[in-house]
C-alpha cells in the first residue's frame, strides 16, 4: 500500500517492480529459508484458535521475557551483592509499607547497606568515624546483633521471632530476607513488623530534633 501511495504521486515516471533473490547463494541463507517456509507451512496448519494471540498471551510473554533478563542481570551485576544474597530474586512484589512507609524505608536501608550506621557514613566519605557509641564499628550486622547498647530491645526482638517461626538466635538473613520463612506463610510481615519495633525502640534512626523532644 505504501508503494502504490508513492507511485500515484510519481507522475511521468516508469517504475519497475522487481523481486531481488537476496538471500540468494549465501551460505546458511538458503536453509534459513527453507526453514522458515517450513514454519510457515506449520503455522497455516495449526487449528484456527491456537493461531489467535491475545494481548493478555503478548503481555504475559513480553511480562516474562523482562524479569528473565533481569534476573540475569541481577545474578551477574559486580553490585547490589550484599543486597543479592538478601534478595536473589527480582519476581517478588514487597509491600513498600510495612508496618508504615517510615519502617520499611529504614529496613531497605539496612537490607541495602545504604543506611545512616556510622560504618557506612565512614565509607562513602562523609566526616564521621565508623565507631558506634560503644567502640565497635557501627555496621548493619552490629546495629541488629551485636552492640551491646540494644541488648534489652534485642532479647524482645529474638523471643518474638522465636515465638513467630521457631528460630533460636537471631541472623541477617532471618530479619533482613524478603521471602517467608519455609512452611511459614506471612513470616516475612510479622518479622518485618518485629523488626521495625526494635529500630523504634532503639532509637538510633532518629533525628536529633525528634529525640531531643522525648
Ligand atoms: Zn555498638
Amino acid at each position: 500500500m505504501e508503494i502504490k501511495k508513492i507511485m500515484r504521486v510519481l507522475v511521468n515516471t516508469t517504475i519497475e517492480v522487481l523481486w531481488t533473490p537476496g538471500h540468494a547463494g549465501l551460505q546458511g541463507n538458503d536453509k534459513a529459508d527453507e526453514l522458515a517456509k517450513e514454519g510457515a507451512k506449520d503455522a497455516l496448519q495449526m487449528p484456527e484458535e491456537s493461531r489467535i494471540v491475545t494481548i493478555q498471551e503478548v503481555k504475559e510473554a513480553s511480562h516474562k521475557a523482562c524479569l528473565s533478563k533481569w534476573q540475569s542481570r541481577w545474578d551477574n551485576s559486580s553490585t547490589g551483592r550484599r543486597y543479592y544474597e538478601l534478595v536473589p530474586t527480582v519476581n517478588h512484589k514487597r509491600r513498600l509499607d510495612l508496618p508504615n512507609k517510615t519502617a520499611f524505608n529504614l529496613i531497605l536501608q539496612l537490607q541495602t547497606g545504604y543506611s545512616t550506621l556510622n560504618a557506612h557514613r565512614h565509607k562513602i566519605g562523609q566526616n564521621v568515624s565508623p565507631e558506634c557509641k560503644c567502640g565497635s564499628p557501627e555496621t548493619t550486622e552490629h546495629f541488629l546483633l551485636e552492640c551491646s547498647n540494644y541488648t534489652q530491645q534485642r532479647e524482645i526482638l529474638a523471643r518474638s521471632i522465636q515465638r513467630l517461626c521457631g528460630i533460636p538466635s537471631l541472623d541477617m538473613q532471618t530479619l533482613l530476607g524478603t521471602e517467608d520463612i519455609p512452611n511459614i506463610d506471612g513470616s516475612r510481615d510479622r518479622i518485618q513488623t518485629e523488626l521495625a519495633t526494635y529500630i523504634e525502640t532503639t532509637a538510633r534512626f532518629e533525628t536529633p530534633a525528634a529525640s531531643s523532644t522525648q
